[in-house]
């Protein structure tokens, strides 16, 4: 296994590619590994990141890894932790090419799976004109008529909230609407329809979406289509490092539980990004990556000189 690293990063994304940085201007050695799937790779751009608005997420991925290339204590892997157990120098981390890594701290950046309803139409779309968080997409599609995919109350709130960016927003029941007479009232009040027929797909060219299409045939004109997502971690990584998981949240079903300097239950071992999270965003990954990694190295410079490691 060779010399243990300091760290090793799980998953560049925004949340791996920011702590690394940080480690590597720390001087920590320190190995990312990365299997390259971004949650937000196939969305148009990233929406709302200050300095970045609208940039190609690809673009932005590639340049924080150039930025990288600086510090020579900072590897950067292509390729998947497929296990990882503890060991009494810290981690050993197995890579699917076989290799075994140990390091002294292991932070896990490894994003989540954001699950969305199966209709027909939707993956083609998604990050495009179908999308989950209004504030990353909402102004691309601002001033169409919008949909808003949700039988019941969360739905509500979700159709309230477009109207920020549309004035034309219809609540897809998709069936019944689970809604009693106060939220009906609520709606009707901002303008918001309720069209409670069975959805059967979406039509538009290529990841456009003009029409949400009926089982009864008949069409509603769409440019726009919220749909509600839940995020599961990516793996049985957290579990076999021994890290506690939060209880269900509103959109994070098994989001890990981390303290204000992103360490999770188990010492040595940090978490940041989506991973950690129930209000994702690239702004927010790369927050906590920074401060995870600075952390961690007080923590390494805490073991070194003798005091109370963290
Ligand atoms: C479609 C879509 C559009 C979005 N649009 C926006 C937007 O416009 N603006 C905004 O602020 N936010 C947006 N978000 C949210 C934002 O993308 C995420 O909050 C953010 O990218 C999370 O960063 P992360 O580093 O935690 O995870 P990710 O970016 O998902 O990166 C995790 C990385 O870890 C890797 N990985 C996972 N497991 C392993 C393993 N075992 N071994 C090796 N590598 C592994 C993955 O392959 C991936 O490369 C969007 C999300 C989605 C799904």
């Amino acid at each position: 296994m060779g010399n243990p690293w300091d760290c090793i990063v799980v998953g560049a994304g925004a949340a791996g590619l920011s702590a690394a940085l940080v480690l590597g201007r720390a001087r920590q050695r320190t190995l990312v590994v990365d299997a390259g799937g971004q949650s937000n790779r196939d969305a148009h751009g990233i929406g709302g990141l200050l300095g970045h608005d609208g940039r190609p997420p690809a673009e932005f991925y590639a340049a924080g890894r150039d930025e990288l290339a600086a510090y020579p204590t900072v590897e950067l892997r292509s390729g998947q932790v497929l296990r990882g157990e503890r060991h009494d120098e810290g981690f050993v981390l197995e890579l699917a090419d076989g290799s075994r890594e140990l390091a002294r701290r292991v932070l896990l950046a490894t994003g989540m799976d954001y699950r969305f309803p199966g209709l027909p139409g939707i993956v083609e779309r998604w990050g495009r004109s179908v999308f989950h968080c209004p504030f990353c997409h909402g102004w691309e599609v601002r001033d169409k008529p919008l949909g808003v995919l949700d039988r019941g109350v969360t739905g509500v709130h979700r159709a309230l909230l477009l109207r920020v960016w549309s004035d034309d927003v219809t609540l897809l029941a998709d069936g019944p609407a689970e809604l009693d007479a106060e939220d009906l009232e609520r709606l009707r009040e901002a303008g918001v329809t309720v069209d409670e027929r069975r959805v059967e797909g979406l039509r538009g060219p290529d990841s456009r979406l003009t029409a949400v299409a009926f089982a009864d045939g008949g069409e509603r004109p769409c440019g726009g289509l919220l749909v509600p997502v839940t995020l599961h971690q990516r793996s049985a990584l957290a579990e076999q490092l021994g890290a506690a998981a939060t209880a269900p949240g509103p959109l994070a079903v098994d989001a890990l539980e981390v303290d204000p300097m992103f360490r999770t239950s188990v010492p040595g071992l940090s978490a940041a990004g989506d991973l950690t999270v129930q209000a994702p965003s690239v702004a927010n990954a790369v927050a906590a990556g920074n401060t995870a990694a600075a952390m961690l190295v007080g923590g390494l410079m805490n073991e070194a000189r003798g005091l109370t490691p963290s």
